[in-house]
């Protein structure tokens, strides 16, 4: 069976919440085959499925879009297999793992962690930035002392035994190229609307692996990796944070919906301005985009092949394929 099959079926029999019925033409993009169902929660990669089961669980439970979407992506967190969320993460060429993560609401407040270290669940602690601090953003020591303060789950810091592995492995040639393939760009981002049609997203990240140490992606750049607008739509972003930020990737993507765009046509302009911006090394960058808008139609494109996600319904949770521009 598929990778994606088996992710499919796993996930349909592993909730109650969910009932098959979405196809995979809902998935396409265009006005007319999408299913405008609220609520909506769209997340990046396979590690979205049981993501969106875990955000459903929660909006069950509170009625809260910002609490599903934080809870959906805790669950990735806590995720021993993936390589790229958490602190199981891939680290740094110094060995070290260092995290980055945003949320945002969609009447502006956001919060965000970058570069912060043996916080479990960067993603509450950029809640906690979001609604108990004046900023919206902490990054480094700074961020690692308010999880302490704010009395987060902490973890020594230690590869686990997957990472530690990659690590040595890597470090017989200590080579560091971006790649494109889902392991080394795996960052899950997730959009949601409630049934009111209130909007929420979320971003997380042990960021690129055998990155130089310090350096910070695009999940935890509002506008870059996450953008969420009540009047209009959200956005989220995966792959290359640096092709993400130069064109301001989310923001741009809920500016063009609000001129119009369908989330679809706004996801593949975004990828297009990106490919401008990133010419020269075009062929060794991947990058993803998922688009909401007010009336729960769905958008989603990347550069290269590979890029999938899962979308969620109170009818189903599918993984999808995403169309690409090569
Ligand atoms: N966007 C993330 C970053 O550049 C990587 C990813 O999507 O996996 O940090």
């Amino acid at each position: 069976m598929s990778q994606r099959r088996k992710f499919l079926k796993q996930s349909l029999l592993g909730s109650a919440l969910f009932i098959p019925g979405i196809t995979q033409a809902c998935a396409q993009g265009s006005k007319e085959n999408l299913p405008g169902e609220k609520p909506l929660i769209l997340s990046t990669w396979n590690h979205g499925l049981p993501a969106n089961e875990a955000a459903f669980k929660k909006l069950q439970e509170t009625g809260d879009i910002v609490d599903a979407v934080e809870a959906g992506v805790k669950d990735t967190e806590l995720d021993l297999n993936n390589l790229s969320v958490g602190l199981q993460g891939l680290p740094d060429r110094e060995g070290i793992t260092t995290l980055d993560a945003s949320i945002m609401k969609g009447d502006g407040s956001c919060g965000s962690v970058a570069f912060v270290r043996q916080v479990k669940h960067p993603i509450s602690l950029a809640r906690a930035v979001m609604e108990k601090t004046p900023h919206v953003m902490l990054a480094g020591e700074g961020a690692r002392q308010f999880a302490i303060q704010e009395g987060f789950p902490m973890e020594e810091e230690k590869l686990s035994p997957k990472a530690q592995k990659a690590y040595d492995e890597w470090k017989k040639t200590s080579q560091y190229k971006p790649v494109i393939n889902i392991e080394n760009h795996d960052t899950i981002g997730m959009i949601g609307m409630d049934a009111s049609g209130n909007l929420a997203g979320s971003c997380t990240t042990s960021g690129l692996a055998y990155k130089m140490h310090g350096r910070v992606g695009d999940s935890p750049i509002i506008g870059a990796g996450l953008y969420v607008d009540n009047e209009v739509g959200a956005a989220t972003a995966t792959g290359l944070g640096e092709s993400i930020i130069r064109i301001c990737g989310s923001f741009l993507i809920v500016e063009l919906m609000r001129q119009g765009r369908t989330p679809q046509e706004a996801c593949e302009e975004a990828v297009k301005r990106l490919i401008a911006k990133n010419q020269q090394d075009i062929k060794d960058i991947q990058a993803g985009f998922l688009a909401i808008n007010k009336e729960g139609h769905i958008g989603a494109y990347a550069v290269h092949p590979g890029f999938n996600f899962a979308q969620g319904t109170l009818k189903g949770n599918i993984l999808i394929d995403s169309k690409s521009h090569f």
